[in-house]
């Protein structure tokens, strides 16, 4: 569909069939998922508590910090707004399970049927949380969500930040090895792409895959850091699937096609955080789908900042890209052989798949 030549009622009819279209979300930060009325409405009930024990709350208001329709977020506001902010208002089990359920809720209502959330283990001083808390208040919401009525499903990565030291990850691999039976399926490496060692994780990745998680790590997402040299050493990590993979050369590209690694595409995130030059039509989405180069999945990385939901992903690569709704399902479809739970759950999204086709296939032209 052309952007310029659709009509609203074409853009309409665009947007609600991607939200009806079953999709698999791969790359969501549990944290950064959350939306800006639920931390509000956090923020209100950590106040009246505060109040009512005549006790001043100092955090400010998400609507204030976070200002309703901002979404030009980059790589050097966005990680202080987390680390500043987000962790000191969402700090307890309570409200842990509270914003976990909502993001839950979010992706459910926006016809995502497979969920793969991550996080970072983090320990709270000022509650007394600690990272295994925390893990289990997480992984608490998530089945208690798998097994209620919803078609969604949702797993667990654990991811190990940059700037961790090597007794920080090997604590994160210790946790998602420790609770793979509670949902963990793998573990990621994120953060601040200017900052860490990352040739100091590779024993923790090695021992990951060891134990059977499987490995996802951000790639590519500024020029800086993206030597050939820092590449590969990454790739020695032997990731199943890689992110972002922005700024690529010619030479690892290659490599990616020969390995056939799936590549988890943010679309909004990039271009608001403007982690590549150009708008949408300019992101390299075009090339690695339509050009069949890597197994591509679509995601969000951060809806609650980028105000992007999977469904309007989906809208916005018909839109840029010209894809048709027979095209839209297939790329949907073609993200089951790249998730990171079991020959079960890849079943169950067959048959939604298929009998989704079957409900729907006159659409699918
Ligand atoms: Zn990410």
């Amino acid at each position: 569909m052309d952007l310029n030549n659709s009509t609203e009622s074409e853009h309409s009819a665009l947007q609600e069939f991607c939200k009806k279209l079953p999709k698999i979300e791969l790359h969501a930060h549990l944290t950064g998922s959350i939306t800006r009325e639920c931390l509000h409405r956090i923020w209100m009930q950590k106040k009246e508590a505060a109040n009512q024990e005549g006790l001043l709350y100092d955090l400010e208001d998400p609507i204030v910090v976070i200002p309703s329709g901002k979404v030009d977020y980059d790589l050097v506001t966005c990680f202080p707004l987390f680390s500043n902010y987000i962790y000191r208002l969402c700090n307890d089990v309570a409200t842990i399970t509270y914003s976990t359920n909502a993001v839950l809720q979010d992706f459910d209502d926006d016809g995502v049927v497979y969920l793969e959330l991550r996080t970072t283990p983090r320990e709270f001083k000022e509650t007394g949380l600690t990272k295994a808390q925390y893990i289990e208040a997480v992984l608490n919401s998530i089945n208690d969500y798998n097994t209620s009525s919803s078609t969604m499903k949702t797993y667990l990565i654990l991811s190990i930040d940059r700037r961790d030291t090597p007794e920080k990850a090997q604590e994160s691999i210790n946790l998602a090895t420790r609770y793979q039976g509670w949902g963990v399926v793998g573990v990621d490496l994120c953060g601040d792409p200017l900052k860490g060692d990352i040739a100091s994780f590779r024993p923790h990745f090695a021992q990951a895959r060891a134990a059977g998680l499987k490995i996802t790590l951000h790639f590519g997402e500024v020029a800086k850091t993206s030597a050939e040299e820092d590449l590969r050493l990454l790739l020695s990590f032997k990731p199943d699937r890689l992110s972002h993979v922005i700024h690529i050369p010619e030479s690892i590209r290659e490599e990616l096609r020969k390995r056939n690694v799936a590549l988890e595409l943010c679309i909004s995130c990039n271009v608001h955080a403007k982690m590549l030059i150009g708008d949408y039509g300019d992101h390299h989405f075009g090339m690695w789908f339509l050009e069949q180069q890597c197994p591509v999945v679509l995601c969000t990385d951060d809806v609650g900042v980028f105000c992007s939901p999977l469904s309007n992903e989906y809208a916005l690569v018909a839109e840029h890209f010209q894809l048709t709704p027979k095209q839209l399902y297939d790329l949907s479809y073609s993200g089951i052989k790249t998730i990171f739970a079991g020959k079960g759950e890849k079943d169950r999204l067959e048959s939604i798949f298929r009998a989704w086709k079957q409900e729907e296939g006159a659409k699918l032209i």
